[in-house]
């Protein structure tokens, strides 16, 4: 078993379905905050739980420069090295190289980029990536993949696109020869262990369990991702070729990368399209609060945004009377809680004028309880989308919230 998916309900394109992965269950559509370097900036693990969070995000390009894949390895994966027992997702990198710019150089191989942190060569290909990914032990991972950059013309959009599909069939094919080497297989073989236990309770000699490919070893599941920049043929193109590759999920990368709004709206609808309706799809690295709203109306069943916590410390809050700058000056005296509609720890206890006193002060904690706030807020929104769609409504609740003009 790697992963299995179930659409349980239907509401108009929106989904209500149900992930299994080797390391717990998800409800979809889901929000999965983002773990860069294998933490969600300034909240612990604990309350990541508490906040009912069901699937983290990784950063192989960040952990595979620090601490390490091998660091990570040792410890049975990213879920042992940060104690997170449920579902982890990571990317491939080629976002993040992507995003180096001037530090990369792209060929048929792979990408050849400078680390951030102290200028040293390091060289990616689909096979590394996925290596690498796998040492990781997320639950899920993704192909390499170039994103295309904004804007691109048409015969350097189909030029990336193609690169992305050949580099999809590596990935897959590196993928399928080595999968067996995930650092958690061998606990996670519903065979072997029982194999095990029997044998102890017979006071027979402990069976060293062995393992073998078989269809019961737990594994990763691989995903592909569609590209094809802005050009909505292409993108079809790019769908059809992916899912004719296989994968066991689909993502829509190479967004929000700077064009308008509604041309991301355009190209994920028509991209969603031609994914197959049984398999997860994953819009990566969207968005602000009411459009993964909209994104979950329109069929899409994953998605991860640094945006909750980044703006969390920079003071930028999201509540249900929508955005609040927590600086301005009209908040040191407020004595009401940031959220009156939250249930979040930090709205039940501290006042606006407290979150106001502590980011002026650059306080540590500031951070803290901003990120914590956030991070409900989606949550919460995503908890109330697929509420709906069992109700067979369509989420509207916070359009109508944030589409008022501001007073
Ligand atoms: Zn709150």
């Amino acid at each position: 078993m790697s992963i299995e998916f179930q659409v349980r309900t239907n509401s108009g394109a929106a989904r209500l379905g149900r992930l299994l992965t080797p390391h717990g269950e998800i409800e979809t559509p889901v929000f999965m905050p983002v773990g860069t370097v294998a933490t969600v900036k300034a909240v612990p693990q604990d309350v990541l739980e508490e906040l009912g969070v069901q699937i983290l995000l990784g950063n192989t390009y960040h952990l595979y420069l620090r601490p390490g894949v091998e660091t990570v390895r040792q410890f049975g994966g990213l879920h042992g090295f940060m104690s997170w027992p449920q579902a982890i997702l990571t990317d491939s990198g080629g976002f993040q190289v992507f995003s180096l710019n001037e530090l990369r150089k792209v060929s048929e191989e792979g990408v050849t980029f400078r680390s951030h942190l102290d200028g040293s060569s390091h060289f990616f290909s689909p096979e590394s990536s996925i290596a690498t990914q796998i040492g990781l032990g997320a639950d899920i991972i993704m192909a390499f993949d170039e994103c295309t950059e904004f804007p691109a013309d048409r015969a350097r959009t189909k030029a990336s696109m193609e690169l992305t599909l050949r580099w999809a069939e590596r990935s897959k094919k590196y993928f399928e020869e080595h999968k067996q080497e995930v650092p958690w297989a061998e606990d996670r073989t519903p065979t072997t262990l029982c194999h095990s236990e029997h044998a102890q309770s017979a006071g027979e000699e402990l069976a060293v369990p062995t393992p073998s490919p078989s269809s019961t070893q737990a594994t990763q599941s691989l995903f592909g991702i569609v590209q094809g920049g802005m050009d909505l043929d292409l993108r079809r193109e790019s769908a059809e070729r992916t899912v004719e590759i296989g994968f066991p999920g689909y993502a829509i990368g190479g967004l929000s990368v700077g064009e308008p709004r509604e041309r991301t709206r355009e190209v994920v609808e028509a991209t969603l399209e031609y994914l197959p309706k049984d398999k997860p799809r994953y819009l990566m690295g969207v968005g602000t609060p009411e459009e993964i709203v909209e994104y979950a109306n329109l069929g899409v069943d994953m998605m991860d945004c640094v945006l909750p916590t980044r703006a969390a410390r920079h003071g930028l809050l999201f509540t249900s009377e929508g955005k609040i700058t927590i600086k301005q000056a009209r908040y040191a005296q407020d004595h009401g809680p940031l959220d009156p509609s939250c249930p979040c720890r930090v709205c039940r206890r501290y006042s606006r004028a407290y979150l106001r006193h502590l980011y002026a002060s650059n306080e540590v904690l500031a951070q803290v309880l901003n990120s914590i706030h956030n991070l409900s807020f989606y949550l919460d929104t995503m908890r109330r989308v697929r509420h709906s769609i069992s109700l067979g409504e369509e989420s509207r609740f916070l359009s109508s919230v944030w589409a008022r003009p501001k007073a």
